[in-house]
């Protein structure tokens, strides 16, 4: 075999494989970006579970004409310059990879408009083959759509699912998101039809929400908690014992806004409920962990479903304890309850 060097568009299907696994990721990376945008509204039309049609639009800061052919380029990113930066990244993106990796297995049309600019513009990215950037009418803020997703990629095509499981998939993402970000206003729909809406009505996650995305049932057992030290900050809800699930289906977990999973975390939060719940029982929660950013390091997987802490032990320790703390008054002379 002869070494080659890879053409553009390869190298960016390759990191596709990585970051978009199913039109659920390509939400959250679009999604994201409004979002590092400053975005106050963004709304979400789907087709067909999202393989068909994706259009992601936000009323944030817009990318400019001149910057639209960098923002789709491999390795471009607004949100960091330097080792230091990455150190610290208080974004949702920063590896500059999510665009040129979804145009590459798409057909991809971003229009934008920054508000002290004139006009907006638009690109159409077909495949990886990048278009003219031409003018078009747009108003402030970003509209990217993505049709036909994998219509290049036959061998990840096939992977998808039906359209309901697609869905399924993009309603799971966002309702981890309208939790973190209450905020923000999010409205989508599927196939025509408004199918879900979350108004921004606050900075804090507002029981409206919590219900919303949890059930009247974990809201009327959930117990606020809210504790800090040692620079971390653990807030959020927990439910009583007494509510409990068969599955982890309903265990939230944000650290500085990012919605992640974390086996010592997850491991600290079961430890605290362990005397207090059957075996094999699972607890409900939704936890926001805050501690300076360069204290965790996000840059441990493309698709960012992981960090890793510099202190685990400690961490793991304070949200015990936090819990543990939280959960003993109903752990106060009362056996485990029924499983409910
Ligand atoms: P990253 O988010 O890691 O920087 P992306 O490929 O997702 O990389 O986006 C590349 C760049 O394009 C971003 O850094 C940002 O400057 C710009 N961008 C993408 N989406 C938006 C948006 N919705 N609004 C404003 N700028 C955007
Ligand atoms: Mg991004």
């Amino acid at each position: 075999m002869t070494i080659r060097q890879l053409p553009d568009t390869l190298i960016n299907q390759i990191a596709a494989g990585e970051v978009v696994e199913r039109p659920a990721s390509v939400v959250k990376e679009l999604v994201e970006n409004a979002l590092d945008a400053g975005a106050r509204r963004v709304d979400i039309d789907l087709e067909e579970g999202g393989v068909r049609l994706i259009r992601v639009r936000d009323d944030g800061k817009g990318i400019g004409a001149d910057e639209l052919t960098l923002a789709v380029s491999r390795h471009a990113t607004s949100k960091i310059a330097s080792l230091d930066d990455l150190e610290g990244v208080a974004t949702l993106g920063f590896r500059g990879e999510a665009l040129p990796s979804i145009a590459s297995v798409s057909r991809f049309v971003v229009s934008s408009r920054r508000v002290e600019a004139e006009h907006g513009a638009t690109l159409e990215i077909d495949g990886g083959r990048v278009g003219e950037v031409t003018p078009r009418a747009h108003p402030q803020g970003t509209t990217i759509e993505v049709r036909d997703l994998f219509f290049n990629v036959p061998a990840r095509r096939k992977f998808l699912k039906a359209e309901r499981t697609e869905l399924g998939h993009i309603e799971d993402w966002l309702r981890q998101l309208a939790l973190a970000r209450p905020d923000v206003e999010l409205r989508v729909s599927h196939n025509g039809k408004a199918s879900r809406r979350w108004k921004g009505d606050g900075d804090l996650l507002s029981d409206v929400r919590l219900h919303e995305a949890l059930g009247e049932e974990f809201a009327r057992n959930a117990m606020r908690v809210d504790h800090a030290a040692a620079g971390l900050r653990l807030h959020g809800w927990i439910a009583q014992p007494a509510y409990n699930r068969a599955s982890a289906d309903q265990q939230y977990l944000y650290v500085n806004g990012r919605a992640i999973r974390d086996r010592s975390v997850s491991h600290a939060v079961k430890q605290a409920y362990a005397d207090v719940l059957f075996h094999g029982r699972q607890p409900a929660y939704v936890l926001f962990l805050e501690l300076d950013p360069r204290r965790v390091d996000v840059n441990v997987h493309p698709a960012k479903h992981e960090v890793r802490f510099r202190d685990a032990r400690l961490i793991h320790d304070f949200v015990y304890r936090t819990l543990h703390e939280a959960l003993a008054e109903t752990r106060a002379g009362n056996a485990p309850l029924a499983p409910g």
